[in-house]
């Protein structure tokens, strides 16, 4: 009566390791939050153990259980009783529920551990640009060395560069090198438009409208994703930016955030006030690297698990 399921399992076993793929994942996620709250500010994500963030009170053991602890303690620090911030619990949860979307879409594989680990540099970059607008090099270019590592081992889908190989060179190189080539032909592709497009900012602004740390980001998808992976990721990341963007600075125009300043401002001789404001609104800084980690990982479930053939039509 057990029926076999995807990867051969039983339906008990089943269950027993997507439970242990939740609890390895907030496990694992409750290091990502320290990851995302030290690495900022330059602390060692090593020692000293878990501290409350407000009165440096070592956190006991029992209240460091992930999800649950901030649960039972109802979301104060049992040392000074200030609130402790719901982004622990949500991303120690988002992190075990990915885990378990990794586990049913590719197993107990290889695949799987590179993407483990992408998705794992992903929280941390989204949650960090989110909270203080920054995509730390210590994660980005460790992050981009190790996507070209893992798609040496595990290519990605894709077949760029094994179309060019073909093409150009009539070789089909052994599939470590073509890993290799698809992640550095997708490093390339993923960065080099953003580059492009923040120097064009700069020249024409005159201000810097998106840091290098967006192209380094991209650098590092396109080395796990391939070419195809990151021309999506990019695709995604600009249309969600875009969308939230505008709702956002339509939300602050509307809800009169600056309405004050751009009042005093005008008295000052500096413009009309509807004018300011639309200004002081649009001088919101977007966390697009927050909207491409979301595009990355709806990229890495979406078109990692199907792949293309390329074979049929260049013979
Ligand atoms: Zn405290």
């Amino acid at each position: 009566m057990w029926e076999s399921t995807k990867y051969g399992r039983t339906a008990a076993g089943h269950t027993v390791i997507i439970i242990f793929f939740f609890l390895f994942g907030i496990v694992i996620g409750s290091f990502l939050n320290v990851c995302i709250t030290r690495i900022p500010e330059d602390l060692s994500i090593v020692s000293p153990g878990s501290r409350c963030p407000r009165c440096l009170a070592p956190i006991k053991a029992y209240d460091n259980v992930p999800v649950f602890a901030w649960l039972w303690l109802r979301g104060k620090c049992r040392n000074c009783a200030l609130p402790i911030s719901p982004m622990y619990p949500l991303v120690e949860l988002l992190t075990g529920l990915l885990f378990v979307a990794c586990n049913l879409e590719f197993g107990i594989t290889q695949a799987a551990v590179k993407w483990l680990f992408f998705l794992c540099l992903i929280m941390i970059l989204t949650v960090t640009d989110l909270r203080v607008r920054l995509l730390p090099d210590v994660v980005t270019w460790p992050g981009l060395a190790a996507g070209l590592v893992f798609s040496s081992v595990v290519q990605p889908n894709d077949g760029t560069a094994f179309f060019l190989c073909l093409k150009l060179f009539h070789w089909v190189p052994p599939a470590w090198l073509m890993g290799l080539l698809e992640g550095i032909l997708g490093a390339a592709f993923g960065s080099l438009p953003l580059w492009g497009f923040a120097a064009l900012y700069k020249l024409v602004r005159g201000r810097e409208g998106m840091g290098l740390g967006d192209v380094k980001m991209m650098a590092m998808v396109g080395a796990f994703l391939g070419v195809r992976g990151a021309f999506f990721t990019l695709l995604f990341g600009a249309l969600l930016g875009s969308f939230i963007g505008l709702l956002v600075i339509a939300t602050m125009y509307l809800t009169g955030t600056g309405r004050q300043l751009a009042v005093r401002a005008s008295r000052r001789g500096l413009g009309e006030v509807n004018r300011i404001r639309w200004f002081i609104a649009s001088q919101y800084h977007l966390p697009l690297g927050t909207f491409l980690g979301i595009a990355a990982l709806i990229v890495v479930f979406v078109f990692s698990s199907y792949s293309i053939d390329l074979g049929p039509r260049l013979r």
